[in-house]
Formats: C-alpha cells, structure tokens, sequence
C-alpha cells in the first residue's frame, strides 16, 4: 500500500442507545452509536413492538383534538 494516503483503519466498538449491546468493528472513524442492532431489532428478535406505534397514533389524535369517543362515533 502506497503510505500517507490511506485513512487509518482501527478497531472500533459499536454502542446500541436502545438496549445498550456493544461489539467491536472496523472503521477509520472513531466509535459508533446506534439506534437499533441485531440484538433489539424485531427482525431478529421475532418480537414486535406495538406500543410504540400506537402511542404515536394516540399522539397525533390528541394533537388534532380527535378523541378515542369521536373516532368511535364516526364508525
Ligand atoms: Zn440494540
């Protein structure tokens, strides 16, 4: 390899921020943080997370003043 022109390529650890799992990988930059990794994804885990998203659609009812009762209403 030709010198001085190549990015120093090093070991470096991988942090999950949403269930913590680390493991080490190869980068020329420095650590890496993650939202979501093999260790927490539902793809690999085979659990799925409805809370979550349905906390989202609540959030967005409240936001433009629709009630459960209304929503129901209109049924
Ligand atoms: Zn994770």
């Amino acid at each position: 390899m030709k010198k001085g022109i190549h990015p120093d390529y090093k070991t470096v650890t991988v942090t999950c921020t949403t269930c913590g799992n680390t493991f080490e990988t190869g980068s020329v930059k420095g650590d890496i943080r993650v939202d979501t990794c093999s260790n927490c994804h539902p793809f690999y885990t085979g659990k799925q997370k409805h809370a979550s998203a349905a906390g989202r659609v609540e959030r967005f009812k409240k936001r433009y003043g629709m009630s459960k009762t209304q929503t129901e209403e209109e049924k």
